[in-house]
């Protein structure tokens, strides 16, 4: 079994571990929480002043000719793209997951009305996350013309409920919970087989897995910045549409900017050509701003070496908790196989919630997701091979100790 000197010796010889210095964290915190909030770089303090003291309070309304206001989602977009295996141009960084959602999910929609008007099911997953269901269930509500939701239980049965009556599938790559990941490449070919679109979410894999969107053939994808890629708490999303489909239709949200002249003041909406159609009203320039400063420290490594990274630290995770925990009543529920696997692991305990909150006053923030999951996010770009071991070391002590069990840990708080 793997001892803390091996996990030294990993961390002094991991050609990554220097960019753990772009990042402010608390010393002394085992962080696996960056599945659900990315760490600070330590460059988006000085960004942050820059931004609110000399362009908003000194550039003012220039700021967004002078200090390329206007232009940040397209640019925010190039950056992006090489982390997901987009073109040049071809995606935005712009309001929510759950509101670019929307706008795919009625594209996708009437791309398969002008082709099959009889398509009217969306295929995903139960355990999808469930803003991803809501937003279906509320377009499906709104337009009144016969959309239906069917959710499958596993990944397994998602081949089986494709159909003739299929207009999209929408999956997320990586699922929140399970860490379950699915290939798009092969998913997507099955869907085009019977007709169908496809949506990927990538929240849980942009910035953590690999992703070849224009070799996998896939038709929309959409994800937060705020989770692996760092962009701080509610940076905005990204959407990427296969330029194939792009201008074939309009995304319902048809605000000014996404209009093909945004400045000409028209009384008719004409999308403009190209992703920035997908764009909608004003953008929070601030919030958006910060996005750069996570995605800078992408550009000093690749998505292979960040992969190859993610997997020893969860295999070690896996393995040391196996190894230290067996007689207590978890239940690893993330696949052990490679190709199945995102970035975080997640147990199952009857009391994961009590025992996330031990955890998190040892030191080792997790997260806690319903039912009885308790998640460890890992991120290559900060969390080091001692932190895994040592997080794996505490979780056996608060279970052997029973720690949990005090009345503190049990009450639950508003975000978990
Ligand atoms: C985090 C996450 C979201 C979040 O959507 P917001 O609109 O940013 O709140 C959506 N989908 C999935 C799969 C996620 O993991």
């Amino acid at each position: 079994m793997t001892t803390r000197d091996d996990c030294l010796a990993l961390d002094a010889r991991d050609p990554l571990a220097a960019l753990r210095e772009d990042f402010a964290l608390p010393e002394g915190l085992i962080y696996l929480d960056g599945n659900s909030l990315g760490a600070r770089p330590k460059a988006a303090l000085e960004r942050a002043r820059q931004v609110v003291a000399e362009e908003w309070g000194d550039g003012l309304v220039g700021s967004w000719n002078s200090a390329g206001w206007r232009g940040l989602p397209e640019r925010l977009g190039n950056q992006l793209a090489r982390l997901i295996g987009a073109g040049e141009d071809e995606v935005v960084v712009t309001d929510t997951t759950s509101i670019n959602l929307f706008k795919v999910l009625v594209a996708a929609l009437r791309v398969q009305a002008l082709r099959d008007p009889s398509r009217k099911v969306i295929v995903t997953e139960r355990s999808n996350f469930p803003t991803d269901i809501y937003m279906a269930e509320g377009l499906a509500d709104m337009l009144q013309q016969g959309y239906s939701l069917r959710l499958v239980d596993s990944p397994e049965a998602l081949p089986g409920a494709l159909g003739s009556d299929t207009a999209v599938v929408l999956v997320t790559q990586v699922n929140y919970k399970t860490g379950y990941l699915h290939d798009i490449g092969a998913l997507t070919a099955l869907a085009h087989e019977c007709g169908a679109l496809t949506i990927w979410d990538l929240c849980h894999s942009a910035g953590a897995v690999p992703i070849d969107l224009k070799a996998s053939g896939a038709d929309y994808a959409i994800g937060c910045t705020y989770k692996y890629l760092n962009g701080g708490p509610g940076s905005p999303a990204f959407v990427w549409v296969s330029p194939a489909l792009r201008e074939q239709v309009w995304q319902p949200l048809s605000g000014w900017w996404g209009h093909a002249r945004q400045f000409g003041m028209e009384p008719r909406y004409e999308p403009a050509p190209g992703i920035g159609r997908y764009l909608c009203g004003t953008q929070p320039i601030t919030s958006l701003a910060m996005v750069e400063c996570g995605l800078a420290t992408f550009a000093r490594t690749d998505m292979q070496a960040l992969r190859e990274k993610s997997l020893a630290l969860t295999d070690l995770f896996i393995e040391q908790v196996q190894a230290r925990c067996g007689r207590h009543p978890l239940t690893l529920v993330t696949p052990l196989e490679h190709a199945r696997r995102g970035s975080h692991v997640s147990f199952e305990h009857p009391e994961g919630y009590a025992v996330i909150q031990a955890l998190i006053d040892r030191g080792v923030i997790g997260d806690y997701r319903e039912p009885r999951i308790m998640r460890f996010g890992f991120t290559p770009l900060y969390t080091r091979f001692t932190d895994a071991w040592d997080a794996a070391r505490i979780l056996a002590e608060v279970l052997d100790g029973e720690t949990w069990r005090d009345e503190r840990f049990l009450a639950r708080k508003q975000v978990t």
